[in-house]
């Protein structure tokens, strides 16, 4: 299964990402994490990317893509992924198509996790109280949420265009929306 969970900034695409790889035996793939283990570690892409992500921003295409062509190279990747959170722009739409053809692989299913701006905005609120993301006081969450409309939310098009698409209610327990992720896929990949 190669499959990509898309949706906006809290939507809870880490969490289910999380529970739905364990679920289907293949690797998550969350660029977003690894972004910040890299800023964690002081690493030189860490650096980079850090100004971008604390501004709410997306770190240059350039640089995810070598990130994520890298990552899925890796031995874990070969029989399977789910990417959370990877392509988020139209260049990095082609740079997946390119890095799968390359390997005569494709594309299984895009999972597109839906809810309601202010659900979300008031979601990211709460998580940043307790997590203390440094990209998550209000102002940057709102501005996180303009940039995945203007950017990326376009992206659901294409793979609607291509019959990939399914979209799935966000709102809910983590139980109940992995469930619906799973009942969801089936659709798609029968
Ligand atoms: P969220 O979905 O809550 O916004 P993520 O953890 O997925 O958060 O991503 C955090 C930040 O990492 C993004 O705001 C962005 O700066 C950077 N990032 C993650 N994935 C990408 C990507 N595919 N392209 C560019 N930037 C990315």
């Amino acid at each position: 299964m190669r499959m990509l969970l898309m949706g906006p900034p809290g939507a809870g695409k880490g969490t289910q990402a999380k529970v739905l790889a364990e679920r289907l035996g293949i690797p998550a793939v969350s660029t977003g994490d690894i972004f910040r283990q890299n800023v964690k570690d002081e690493t030189e892409l860490g650096l980079e990317a850090k100004r971008y992500m604390d501004a709410g921003n997306y770190v240059p295409d350039e640089v995810t893509n070598a990130m994520v062509r890298d990552r899925l190279s890796e031995a874990d990747a070969g029989a399977g992924f789910l990417l959370d959170g990877y392509p988020r722009t139209l260049p990095q739409v082609g740079t997946l198509d390119d890095l799968l053809a390359e390997h005569g692989h494709k594309l299984d299913a895009v999972v597109a996790l839906v809810a309601d701006t202010d659900v979300l905005v008031d979601r990211m609120l709460r998580r940043a109280k307790i997590d203390g993301r440094s990209d998550d006081s209000e102002e940057v969450i709102r501005h996180r949420q303009d940039v995945y409309t203007a950017e990326t939310k376009p992206l659901l098009q294409v793979y609607a265009q291509r019959g990939l698409l399914v979209e799935v209610d966000g709102v809910g327990e983590i139980d109940e929306v992995s469930e619906r992720v799973l009942a969801a896929l089936k659709t798609v990949t029968e």
